[in-house]
């Protein structure tokens, strides 16, 4: 296996030296052609060997993922959970014992503004229902701290841009929760395509579902989960083609399918839909709560990718025209917050981003997926 150190080696530049490092290696004759987003400026820059501090997060909204992230931060070298914003007070206890968490760093949606006050909080991830993405975003915002926020990033692109409008007022950075940005299975398939050894890409086909319980829960409320199986996990789907295919769709198509109108009476159920790229690239991807299932595949003209499980939790796994692929087996929250942390500490970018234009890029095709869909599957062309 490959040392898990190269996962960020390979990743993080740091903003400022950028252009001068792609202009070099644009100019040297045998890495013209590897691209350059994957390629390091700082190969001593190693954020889980030699962080200059830690990261000093806030979770805010203390659910099922909010406790996934806080239990992989215990392994992280560049981050640390140090507060928590909840409206459920019974909690509190709970997690100042797990995480030995100070009540100065215990907040509740009315008093996120006092933060303002307080040194000891760099950040806040915001894991909360997807409605409430934007608002959560602009009270962080406006309390000077930066913010990562779980996808989707909002509920409708309109949200999108004023999150970050609003980050960028304050001064602070938005980063989205792009997990598999960070994860070895997917870098690597990511960086052979991106090195040419897949030729060019002409077909990505690309899709996850689970079968969603409990009919009362937000994910099935308009009002808060903003939509269904697309908004929640097609748009893994939607961003792996996007950061597949290197190049944003310019059009797209897109059906749905309802087999329990009851349940799905407020949010979609199944949705398909397709991706037209310039360069001529098609992507076919379809998303459901209505049963499991979860693949990528990608076909160029001198060799494919396929990962199957794709975007789960892992151990992912996978394979490409050379043979199978053999990357270590990380958490993937984890690796995401030391990589964060390095983003935030060192103002460093990473590529594919995860940053709030990422999220929005997502968000302007998702309201495209479903304006297609109230068209009845017409064609919506894209950046007119
Ligand atoms: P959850 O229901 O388990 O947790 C949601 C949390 O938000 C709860 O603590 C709840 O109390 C709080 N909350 C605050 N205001 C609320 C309100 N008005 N209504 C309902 N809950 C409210 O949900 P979850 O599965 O943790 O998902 C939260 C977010 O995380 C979603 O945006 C989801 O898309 C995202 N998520 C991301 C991943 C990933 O792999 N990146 C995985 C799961 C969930």
């Amino acid at each position: 296996m490959p040392p898990l150190l190269s996962v960020f080696n390979q990743n993080l530049v740091p903003m400022d030296s950028r252009r001068n490092f792609l202009q070099k290696i644009t100019l040297g004759s045998g890495l013209a052609s590897l691209a350059p987003t994957l390629l390091s400026a700082t190969p001593a820059a190693d954020a889980r060997q030699k962080p200059a501090r830690k990261l000093r997060v806030a979770i805010m909204g203390l659910g099922s993922y909010g406790n996934r992230v806080a239990k992989a931060m215990k392994d992280c070298k560049s981050a640390e959970l140090v507060g928590i914003v909840t409206g459920s007070p019974e909690k509190i206890p709970v997690w100042q014992k797990e995480y030995g968490i100070p009540d100065k760093n215990v907040y509740n949606y009315e008093t996120v503004g006092q933060m303002k006050n307080n040194p000891d909080i760099d950040v806040v991830y915001i894991i909360t229902p997807n409605s409430l993405h934007h608002t959560h975003t602009l009270q962080v915002a406006a309390a000077g701290k930066h913010v990562i926020c779980e996808k989707p990033m909002a509920d409708t692109a309109a949200n999108a841009r004023k999150m970050m409008a609003a980050c960028e007022k304050a001064g602070v950075k938005l980063l989205i929760g792009y997990r598999l940005h960070f994860e070895p299975y997917t870098r690597k398939v990511i960086g052979m395509i991106q090195a040419g050894e897949m030729g060019k890409l002409n077909y990505i086909d690309n899709y996850q579902g689970f079968k969603i319980g409990d009919p009362t829960q937000w994910r099935l409320k308009k009002s808060l989960a903003g939509g269904g199986a697309l908004m929640d996990v097609g748009v893994y789907c939607l961003n792996a083609a996007r950061y597949l295919a290197n190049e944003e769709p310019i059009w797209v198509t897109a059906q749905e399918t309802k087999t329990d109108p009851v349940k799905f009476a407020e949010v979609d159920e199944t949705i398909q839909f397709q991706l037209g790229f310039p360069s001529g690239l098609v992507a076919s991807c379809a998303t459901t709560y209505n049963f499991n299932f979860e693949r990528l595949y990608a076909h160029g003209t001198k060799g494919f990718a396929e990962m199957s499980p794709a975007y789960g939790y892992g151990p992912l796994k996978g394979r490409t025209h050379k043979g199978p692929l053999d990357e270590p087996i990380v958490t993937h929250q984890t690796v995401q917050m030391d990589g964060m942390a390095d983003i935030i500490l060192n103002n460093k970018t990473l590529n594919p981003p995860v940053d709030g234009q990422e999220g929005l890029n997502d968000m302007i095709v998702l309201d495209a997926i479903y304006k297609s869909i109230r068209d009845g599957g017409r064609k919506v062309i894209l950046n007119e």
